[in-house]
Formats: structure tokens, C-alpha cells, sequence
């Protein structure tokens, strides 16, 4: 056990808890047996707490409660931070727009940002940043400290702000295309806690305004046969400046969100992947392929963008992976290189305990001063595809 996590497993009061979550008492206790609920381990965050204080987080989705979804506990008293809904893609706009949109006239549409995702809440009297797993991340607790202010929170005590983090001084998704000099977060909603209903997209962006937060772009709403060619057009002027893509929602946000995103963002997608190419799933090399297949056919490309398309795709696959390969032959090793930029010291060590606690192997770098912050670079270390790498030129078999 690290120094970030508790030694002490602080009871769930599964009486009041249950009551609280409307579900029976042997289910709780079941779901705590299998850890399906469990504590959240890194306490460092909101140190202060009291012993009556914690947070428990679901890994799974269990009914109606999302995965990731944090239970607050104080005393006997209960508040409940639901899991960000999953957000399914469109692989063909024209037909699945007309068909998922199908009761509704006309659809809204945002731009996708490319960070992490995060979810703030004011729990116990502190705005904590949790990850899309229902983890209390340090480094995004600091950095929303810095960012926004709390007046949101004191109005609003009852809300969770959602938004995307994003910028270069991310350990997560580092980005430069966004014209960000560091960090900053972009909210795309705003939900309640308990119930996790979501505000329209009309008063979110107004209430999120009223706070001064930066908010994603926002592209128009259109009628829902104009939709996909609109989108199109978004997509290629985004897909120029390396941009992700869109989220088409339902105004009222009734209906749950889809996404739909750019060429050159999957490619970005893959061109890191492989680089890493033994410690990423499968499923993210396939479902990005698949992809380019839908958008050529719904584009109708003609043979000479088809072989440009055919092109990037390819280049994103081989040259970081020949790359790879050539750096472990010559003896170097691999990393993941990021950097994250602190206010206070003390988050180095926070944030470093909460990274080895999550299995990542990371060496972090002397700390830089700049102005009145700290830069510190992380070298993330891809295990799986040194020693598979260095196997094969080795002469091993695959
Ligand atoms: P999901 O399960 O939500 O699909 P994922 O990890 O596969 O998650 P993505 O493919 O990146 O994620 O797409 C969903 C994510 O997009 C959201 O979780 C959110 O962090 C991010 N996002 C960026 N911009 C927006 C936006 N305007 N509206 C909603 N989500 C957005
Ligand atoms: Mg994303």
C-alpha cells in the first residue's frame, strides 16, 4: 500500500445506503463483497475529511447505475455522482441520424474535444475532479481548482459540472491543437446529482456562460435532413486543422448523445497506437479501421481521394510501429511522453502514488519552474511492447 491510499476500510452504512439507492440490502452487501463497490482508495485529495467522510465508486454498472458512479458518504447521510453515459458513434450519418433521431425535428451539433474526461462535483465542501472510472484524479482536482472558481458550486451544490480536459500539460491526452498554452476545461453539460439528468443544451451553455467557463464549440442546431450534409462539411473543416470531430445531440438532451469524428483524428489515434502497438487492445486498432471504410463509402470517394485515404491510413499504422521497432533494436527504449504543470509541489507526490496505484509505469522528471507553477515530465513506460519488441530481435518467436 502506497502512501495515498487508507488503511483503514471505513464501513458503508448499508442500512441507510441502500435505502438511499433504493435497492435491497442483500444486493448492497453483495456488490460490496464482490467490490463491485468498493472505497476509493486515494484519500490525499480531500484531506481534512473526517473519519464519517468517504467516497465509494461503482467498477461496474449495476441496474440503473452507471459505471464509475461515486457514492458520497457523510455520517448517514448519502450524495450520488452518476457515471458519464456512454456515447455511441454513428458509423454512417445519413441513416443513423434519420433513424436514432427519428421522434425529434431537429438536432444540435458540438464539437468533440479531444482530453479526458471529467466530471467536478462539490463533495464535503470541496470541488474533487473524477475520472471517467469514478477515481478522484489529483492532478485534475488541483488543476480545477486553478481554473474555475467556486462561486458555481455554492450556487449550485446540487450539480455536476461535466467538460472535457484539454491541452498540452495533459498526462492523459496531450494535445497542441487546440491553441492551448496549458490546461484548460471545456464543459459540455451540466447534470444533477442523484438522478444524473442533464440540463438542455440551451440552458447549460447559458448557465455555464453566466460563470464565464469555457464551453465547447458550439456548431448550430439544424433540421434533421440537413443534418448529415451539414455535419459532413463540419467534419472536413475540422478534419483540416486535426481537429476530433462532433457530438449531435437532442436540444432538450432527451435522447442520449452520438458521436461522429474525422478522418485525421483516427489516424492520430493509430499513429500513437502503434507506436505502442503491444499495450493497446485490439478492439482500438479494429473499430478505427472500420471507420474509414464507412466514412469513404458514405463520402463516395472517388479513386484518387480513396488512394489518399488508403494512404494515411496505412502511414499511421506502419511508420510509428517501424519506428518503434528500430528504437528497441538500437538498444533505446520507449515512452509515452508527457507533462503535467502544478501550482503546488505536494501534487508531484500525490499524483505519482496515484499513477503507480493504477499500474502505470511512470518516471517523472525533476521539477521545472515557470513562473509560479512547476512543470514536471512524465516518461511513460510501455512494458509490453519493449520486452515484445526486444523478444523478437532477439530471434524469438512470436
Ligand atoms: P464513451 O463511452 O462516452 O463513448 P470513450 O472513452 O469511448 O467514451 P470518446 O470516443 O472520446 O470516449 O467519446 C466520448 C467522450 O467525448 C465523452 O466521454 C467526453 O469526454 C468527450 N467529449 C468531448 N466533447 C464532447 C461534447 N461536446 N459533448 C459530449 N462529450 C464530449
Ligand atoms: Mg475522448
Amino acid at each position: 500500500m502506497n502512501a495515498g491510499s487508507d488503511t483503514a476500510e471505513v464501513k458503508l452504512d448499508i442500512e441507510s445506503a441502500a435505502r438511499y439507492l433504493n435497492m435491497p440490502q442483500l444486493r448492497l452487501k453483495g456488490l460490496l463483497d464482490r467490490r463491485i463497490l468498493s472505497q476509493i482508495w486515494n484519500r490525499s485529495p480531500y484531506e481534512g475529511w473526517d473519519e464519517h467522510q468517504r467516497l465509494f465508486r461503482f467498477d461496474k454498472s449495476v441496474s440503473k447505475i452507471e459505471h464509475g458512479s461515486v457514492l458520497y458518504q457523510k455520517d448517514g447521510s448519502f450524495e450520488l455522482i452518476r457515471g458519464f453515459p456512454k456515447i455511441q458513434r454513428a458509423m454512417l450519418l445519413d441513416p443513423t441520424l434519420k433513424k436514432y433521431f427519428s421522434n425529434i425535428e431537429t438536432v444540435a451539433v458540438e464539437e468533440k474535444m479531444n482530453g479526458y474526461n471529467v466530471r467536478l462535483a462539490d463533495i464535503g465542501g470541496k470541488v474533487l475532479a473524477f475520472t471517467r472510472g469514478g477515481l478522484v484524479c489529483p492532478y485534475s482536482t488541483e488543476r480545477a481548482g486553478q481554473l474555475l472558481k467556486r462561486d458555481f458550486f455554492d450556487d449550485h451544490p446540487d450539480l455536476v459540472l461535466c467538460g472535457e480536459m484539454a491541452g498540452p500539460d495533459n498526462p492523459y491526452v496531450p494535445k497542441d491543437i487546440y491553441g492551448i498554452e496549458s490546461l484548460d476545461f471545456f464543459v459540455f453539460d451540466i447534470r444533477h446529482k442523484g438522478s444524473g439528468a442533464p440540463y438542455s443544451l440551451k440552458e447549460r451553455r447559458k448557465l455555464a456562460g453566466k460563470y464565464g467557463f469555457r464551453q465547447v464549440t458550439f456548431f448550430g442546431e439544424f433540421l434533421l435532413n440537413e443534418a448529415p450534409d451539414e455535419i459532413i462539411s463540419i467534419i472536413r473543416e475540422l478534419g483540416i486543422i486535426q481537429h476530433e470531430g462532433v457530438v449531435i445531440k437532442d436540444p432538450q438532451m432527451v435522447l442520449n448523445p452520438i458521436k461522429y469524428t474525422c478522418s485525421q483524428s483516427n489516424c492520430a489515434d493509430l499513429r500513437h497506437a502503434f507506436k505502442f502497438y503491444n499495450d493497446t487492445g485490439q478492439d482500438y486498432f479494429f473499430s478505427r479501421v472500420v471507420r474509414e471504410g464507412f466514412q469513404s463509402v458514405e463520402w463516395d470517394e472517388d479513386e484518387e481521394e480513396l488512394q489518399k485515404r488508403c494512404f494515411q491510413l496505412g502511414e499511421s499504422i506502419l511508420r510509428p510501429m517501424i519506428e518503434s521497432i528500430k528504437q528497441v533494436r538500437n538498444g533505446a527504449r520507449i515512452a509515452d511522453d508527457v507533462q503535467i504543470r502544478v501550482k503546488y509541489q505536494d501534487t508531484i507526490p500525490t499524483y505519482k502514488d496515484y499513477l503507480k496505484r493504477l499500474g502505470v509505469d511512470a518516471i517523472f522528471g525533476v521539477p521545472q519552474r515557470i513562473g509560479d507553477e512547476y512543470i514536471v515530465k512524465i516518461k511513460k513506460l510501455n512494458q509490453s511492447t519493449n520486452d515484445k519488441t526486444e523478444s523478437m530481435c532477439k530471434g524469438e518467436l512470436w
